[in-house]
């Protein structure tokens, strides 16, 4: 049997999706950039090198929509083996960690037009068939789409469903020969449709056996261009990423010979959702990629940009948006890279072929990869917002890169699943994981309501630099549980109704999460190298500890004052109030230490 391997010799024990909330991570636990193995680190260089030479200096013709050098670049980029990652070696690929892919999908993000054809073809388009597919399926597919012949895209959603995708309107009906399948319906806003040769397309269609038999339910087929009844209709004219494409499919009696079946029928919400897993951690990889260039481009500006006789860059305000960006991207990285290290340890031992236990044990991982896209997308949202501002009245024209990496940004809120859908997903996930009693959230809620309610209990000390962080992040984790508590206590089962509460609640969890892997991450770095010569991934855990707890205090009132009222409400403010007593850090000096590291560097630094 042959099995998937963790390349990276830290990553051993498995450990169980959403668990964070209730167990310290120790640095063993938490994957980061410093833990890239040596041939990791090449295939991102030669990734970025490739991104840089053959991408970038074409980036106007690619935003004109020249989708005959899109494919020629996606060609070039699979001569290097960069579309072959996740696909198994005797269909054509590499096979190669997961940590790999999401450094080759962070390192092409340099143009953000590109970035997306290239993901929608190597991960939403490809991965349904890698894991769905039967062989001959994969035999007639799979070397082309790793050789760049043959470009994939993922059809799921449609004009009236989008994060309803459930409610598809497309239906497919069974000839009564049982040899091909009759699509009728059309399908909204698929990246590469202009261009891609393959298509995995979502439909209704009639269960015949099983619990389901009589149901329409969602199924996946394969549909190649050029099929009869099958057309793409005109370009959507975007805000951003105008040089992907993204059209509208028509299927009209469109017939597809039943061997393009993919998967079974009325099992296609589990590719649709599994494979949005994927999609969501890699776009958290993208989406630094996209942020590092834009930060590049702010920091040079701002060395080079001078008012009332001096360079902008000496500015407390400037440098203030410098050190928020790059804390930004550091959070950023060690979120996303922590979150793929869990997933490659989970897959390690894992039989190749044994695909329904790979989606398993990604889908374990469901609520991490949500905090991954909330989070990094937003992060990404702010990062250009503050770039533009530092480029000011040169941000807003389209001469220069500012303005572009704005409207470029705004997708990523927006596909692989809306923020408000996956905030619900990650409260929703949890919530149903507690109440199964597949994670112990129940009774560790239970011991933190007791252990509250008894009043100040005794405090357990930290040591090392990020003493005071590590203090804050177990505040944090009590605040979150404390206030999971409230809600649940109060809604019960009608808590998913409480869409708000549910929405606050997944804010304390995405923060704590971040707040956990930058706050270990720098611990890490400042063990292996020592305090000083860590002290701008020191100072920026610290930056960011502060703000995160902000934020989960805010969120925190919301619950509680919505969820409670009278002697309970004032009883649980006070607790509230004693779990989210700190001591302010110098938040203003650690911010000009990071800027100033930056601006020395000319970039996003460690
Ligand atoms: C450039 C681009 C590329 C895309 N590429 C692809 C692709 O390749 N393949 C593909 O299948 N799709 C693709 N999409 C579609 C994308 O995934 C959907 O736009 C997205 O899922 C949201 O669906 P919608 O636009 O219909 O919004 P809606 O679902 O109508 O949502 C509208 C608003 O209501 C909110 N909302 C919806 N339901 C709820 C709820 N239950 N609770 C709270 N709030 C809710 C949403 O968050 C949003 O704010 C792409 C879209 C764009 C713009």
């Amino acid at each position: 049997m042959a099995t998937m391997t963790a390349p990276n010799s830290m990553m051993t024990k498995t450990i169980s999706g959403g668990s964070f909330l209730i167990h310290d991570a120790t640095p063993a636990d938490c994957f980061s950039p410093e833990d890239f193995t040596n041939e990791q680190r090449q295939i991102a260089e030669m990734t970025a090198n490739f991104a840089l030479k053959e991408i970038v200096p074409v980036s106007d013709q690619i935003e004109a929509k020249d989708f005959a050098l899109t494919r020629r670049l996606l060609k070039k980029a699979a001569g290097l083996g960069l579309t072959a990652i996740d696909i198994p070696e005797e269909y054509g690929g590499l096979e190669m960690d997961k940590i790999t892919s999401a450094l080759v999908t962070e390192n092409i993000s340099k143009q953000a037009s590109f970035s997306v054809s290239f993901s929608a073809h190597v991960g939403i388009g490809t991965l349904p068939l890698v894991w769905y597919g039967t062989d001959a399926q994969k035999k007639k597919y799979l070397p082309g789409i790793a050789s760049g012949e043959i470009i994939s895209a993922y059809a799921l959603s449609e004009s009236t469903s989008g994060s309803d995708a459930l409610n598809a309107r497309t239906r497919a009906v069974l000839s009564d020969d049982g040899t091909h399948y009759t699509l009728n319906g059309e399908k909204m806003w698929i990246s590469n449709a202009g261009f891609a040769d393959l298509f995995t397309v979502f439909a209704k269609c009639a269960v015949s056996d099983g619990p389901d038999a009589g149901k329409e339910k969602l199924t996946a087929f394969l549909i190649e261009r050029g099929t009869p009844g099958f057309s793409v209709g005109k370009e959507e004219h975007k805000l951003g990423i105008r040089g992907s494409s993204t059209c509208p499919l028509i299927l009209e009696d469109c017939v597809v010979p039943a061997e393009n079946l993919l998967g079974e029928v009325g099992k296609g919400h589990r590719i649709a959702f599994n494979i949005l897993n994927v999609g969501r951690y890699k776009l958290g990889n993208a989406v630094l990629g996209s942020g590092k260039t834009a930060f590049q481009n702010g920091v040079r500006y701002a060395l080079e940009r001078k008012a009332f006789g001096k360079s902008i860059s000496e500015f407390g305000l400037i440098q203030e948006k410098i050190a928020n960006c790059a804390t930004g991207l550091f959070v950023g990285e060690s979120v996303c890279y922590r979150t793929v290290g869990l997933i490659d340890r989970a897959l390690a031992g894992v039989d190749k072929n044994d695909t329904k236990e790979i989606q398993k044990r990604i889908e374990e991982y469901a609520v991490e990869c949500s905090i991954v896209k909330v989070w990094a997308s937003e992060m990404l949202d702010m990062v250009v917002d503050e770039v533009l501002q530092i480029y000011a009245g040169y941000g807003y024209v389209e001469e220069y890169p500012a303005e572009r990496a704005y409207r470029d940004a705004r997708i990523n809120r927006i596909f692989e699943g809306t923020n408000e859908i996956n905030r619900l997903i990650i409260t929703g996930w949890l919530m149903k994981s507690a109440m199964a009693g597949k994670l112990p959230l129940m009774p560790a809620i239970q011991q933190l309501m007791d252990e509250v309610m008894a009043g100040p209990g005794e405090r357990v000390e930290h040591e090392g630099p990020l003493s005071g962080e590590l203090n804050l992040l177990a505040r944090a984790k009590k605040l979150a549980l404390f206030s999971a508590g409230v809600a649940s206590q109060r809604y019960m089962q009608r808590l998913s109704d409480e869409q708000e509460v549910m929405g606050a609640l997944a804010d304390m969890i995405i923060e704590v999460f971040a707040m956990e892997s930058a706050i270990v991450r720098a611990g890490k770095i400042a063990t292996a190298k020592g305090s000083e010569a860590a002290a701008v991934p020191l100072a920026m855990a610290r930056i960011y500890a502060d703000k995160a707890m902000a934020v989960i205090e805010l969120a925190a009132r919301k619950v509680i004052a919505a969820a409670a009222e009278g002697d309970a409400l004032r009883t649980q403010f006070a607790i509230l109030r004693r779990l989210a007593k700190h001591e302010a850090a110098d938040t203003i000096s650690l911010r000009r230490q990071v800027a100033r590291h930056m601006l020395e560097a000319g970039k996003y630094s460690l």
